[in-house]
């Protein structure tokens, strides 16, 4: 017998599974994607029952890996039964998958968990109501606490045992006639599932389009004779969204009771009067928000140079580790050097080798510790449950301004890396709503980005690293605030939605989440340096060393093929005063390699900025700390904000670009989108020069 466990992220089945298997789990790979499988067996029934943690999705459209893993297992491999966990202090937006996990024909058993913090809060779930509703068995649990999981699976076995037939909440909507009509074609045909297939091919699902070519015809007949609102623009999908929501506002929300007559506070809301205060909350997330990029970029940790206790402040662990490792990467860089030249290699191998690949990839390897550092204080932030605290403020905050804080979330989790924050707008019900939303994503600075803002904080202001680098994430935060009121009021116009979120209880962080976190984090980072940025700065080496008629050029010299290019594109970049002097074709260049990856921009000035290492002098420095002192002999403190700005706004990476098409799906959106971010990167980008330069930082 096998169980499948499906659930949102976060909604505890790892911990359920884990309780559910104890050492019998073993973790591969789902075929052709880099998913986690993972498999055990549950022992305590009549029978032994392999028990599959499916990968956590918000929904069973085909978009991400882990949704088609999940939907592929669950209709391909017919499961016996299918345990959906819900977050019961998160109903309303856990119910979504389950109106689309109940549209299978697959026996499903209904667990509600986190039901200690539900009650903790002093709210009340009626299961009979939400049995009722759904007409699946409810199961409360804590899969923490280790409650109701015998019952759960006890009566789980039971449910495996009888058929059931698959229900759409479609029955209950303006399209139930050709819902119908399509299901009856579908059954004619003998195809496994209907009622799901169907609902599928309403909304236009690809996958399902492609399995069922020759039928396709006559169901977009049927189809066709739908009417939806005007405002849709024909999007069947955002239509079903849209009545999902409704079936369980109308039908599951009544199912649970706030008790709002307990007295006794419990500890999370006494830390929330507090964290959530109405006029101390923003403060003191912006307070924290310092606190931790202190902690990540200081070289003064505790004040002590600054009220001149020491004559040189202790740095931070982050900008003491970083300084090892270019010291690491210089020995390297000069070991290898030495080395080609003892087995008398040639000039330009020894080029490409140490002031392309080596340089290039080090200057970006170095900052790995504040990346790691970053993430380690986001994630206790995450993890703790504050997290959501602060998107529930944003959206006070946005709301004046007609926004609504459903975005949030999505957006929060771009500061991580923008692909899974555009794919999380999905959980945005509303079509120009999601599309806002990724419009703002990138201005929300990733963790590739990090690296230039390290950089430039340590080359130049180097006393200041903490408030600079803390100033352009906010710089990034204002931009979209602005940008938001400038097309909800004069593109985009129409009404905001509800935004519903139940706070998670406080809990400590657990170390084993973060540390996976972060080693998640590490592994792609340094995988990225070693594919793409190795790959790319051996190509930047080759284009700054030769000249058009593939003739060898002094090193980095505009006569070169990317001098050529650059210094022609320093046109468009004047006006933003990086682009201005005999070097100002470098930061164009860096900018432009910026637009595939990030993490190229300082891979790319690590090679064109590359200083002379023959030089005595640069002997004894390691090369990022050359790197530094070069970039500020080149770069104004103006310009150099200037420069972080535009690559702070404008388009992030290729892979971003990519999933937010996913999500857009028009090649026009998508063009206007790319040309919205470049049009909004140049105009702050104008203004941070010009206003740094009145503020006498033009120099
Ligand atoms: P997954 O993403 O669905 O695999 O969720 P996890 O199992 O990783 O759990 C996410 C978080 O919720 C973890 O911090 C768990 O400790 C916590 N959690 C899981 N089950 C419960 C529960 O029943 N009660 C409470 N209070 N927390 C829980
Ligand atoms: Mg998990």
């Amino acid at each position: 017998m096998r169980f499948a466990l499906a659930g949102n992220p976060n909604c505890g089945k790892t911990t359920l599974f884990n309780e559910l298997t104890g050492s019998t789990a073993h973790v591969g790979n789902w075929p052709g994607v880099t998913v986690d499988r993972k498999e055990g067996v549950y022992k305590k029934l009549k029978e032994n029952v392999t028990i599959i943690d499916l990968p956590g999705i918000y929904s069973l459209s085909p978009y991400t890996p882990e949704e088609i893993v999940t939907r592929n297992y669950i209709v391909d491999e017919n499961p016996d039964l299918i345990i959906n966990i819900i977050d019961a202090t998160n109903l309303e937006r856990n119910l979504y998958l389950t109106t689309q996990i109940l549209e299978t024909d697959c026996p499903v058993i209904i667990a509600l968990n986190m039901m200690d913090s539900l009650e903790k809060s002093g709210s009340k779930i009626n299961v009979h109501a939400l049995e009722n509703s759904l007409g699946v068995p409810v199961v409360p649990i804590s899969a923490l606490r280790r409650d109701g999981i015998e019952k759960l699976m006890e009566r789980a076995y039971e449910t495996s045992k009888n058929k059931r037939k698959g229900m759409s909440v479609l029955e209950d909507s303006n399209m139930k006639t050709q819902f119908e009509e399509i299901v009856e074609i579908l059954k004619d045909k003998n195809i496994s599932h209907p009622v799901f297939h169907a609902v599928k091919l309403i909304e236009g699902d690809e996958l399902d389009e492609k399995e069922l070519k020759g039928n396709l015809e006559k169901i977009k007949e049927i189809k066709n004779t739908i009417t939806l609102k005007e405002e849709l623009e024909g999007d069947f999908e955002a239509a079903i969204a849209d009545i999902r929501y409704k079936y369980i506002t109308n039908n599951c929300q009544n199912a649970i009771k706030r008790n709002k007559s307990v007295h006794e506070l419990t500890k999370s809301d006494k830390i929330d009067k507090v964290l959530t205060n109405r006029w101390l909350g923003i403060p003191i997330f912006l307070l924290c928000m310092f606190i931790v990029f202190h902690l990540t970029f200081s070289e003064d940790l505790l004040f002590l140079n600054k009220f001149g206790i020491l004559d040189e402040g202790i740095p931070c662990p982050a900008v003491w580790l970083q300084g090892i490792l270019d010291n690491v990467f210089g020995a390297f860089s000069d070991f290898v050097s030495d080395f080609l030249v003892n087995v008398g290699a040639s000039d330009w191998i020894s080029g490409l080798v140490v002031d392309g690949v080596i340089a290039g990839v080090s200057s970006v390897l170095s900052f790995l510790p504040q990346i790691l550092s970053l993430f380690l204080f986001l994630s206790i932030m995450e993890d703790s449950g504050y997290m959501a605290r602060a998107a529930f403020l944003m959206d006070r905050l946005l709301r004046k301004f007609g926004l609504s804080g459903k975005a949030f979330m999505p957006l929060l989790m771009c500061f991580g890396c923008m692909v899974p924050g555009a794919m999380a707008t999905r959980t945005i019900e509303d079509a120009k709503e999601r599309r806002i939303t990724i419009m703002l994503a990138p201005f929300f600075s990733c963790g590739a980005k990090l690296a230039i803002w390290s950089m430039f904080a340590r080359a130049l202001f180097p006393e200041h690293a903490d408030f600079v680098v803390f100033g352009i994430y906010l710089l990034g935060i204002v931009t979209a605030i602005i940008a938001a009121i400038i097309l909800k009021k004069f593109v985009f116009k129409g009404e905001t939605s509800a935004f519903i979120m139940e706070l998670p209880a406080y809990h400590m962080p657990q170390a084993k989440n973060i540390l996976l976190l972060l080693w998640e984090k590490l592994k792609g980072f340094l995988s990225r340096a070693a594919t793409i940025i190795a790959g790319a700065t051996v190509i930047i080496w080759f284009l700054s060393n030769f000249s058009f008629s593939l003739e060898m050029v002094d090193a980095n010299s505009a006569d070169s093929i990317l001098g050529v290019i650059g210094t022609f594109l320093t046109l468009l970049f004047k006006p933003l005063g990086f682009a201005s002097g005999d070097m100002g074709w470098k930061a164009v260049v860096a900018t432009i390699t910026g637009l595939i990856a990030k993490e190229m921009v300082v891979s790319t000035m690590g090679v064109l900025y590359n200083p002379d290492v023959e030089g005595d002098a640069a002997d004894d420095d390691a090369a990022g700390d050359a790197l530094a002192v070069t970039l500020a002999s080149v770069f104004s403190p103006a310009a150099a904000l200037a420069f972080m700005a535009f690559n702070l706004l404008s388009v992030p990476c290729m892979a971003a670009v990519a999933a937010a098409h996913g999500e857009l799906r028009s090649v026009k959106k998508t063009l206007t989108t790319i040309a919205f971010w470049i049009l909004t990167a140049w105009i702050v980008s104008f203004l941070v020069f010009h206003i740094a330069t009145l503020c006498g930082l033009g120099a």
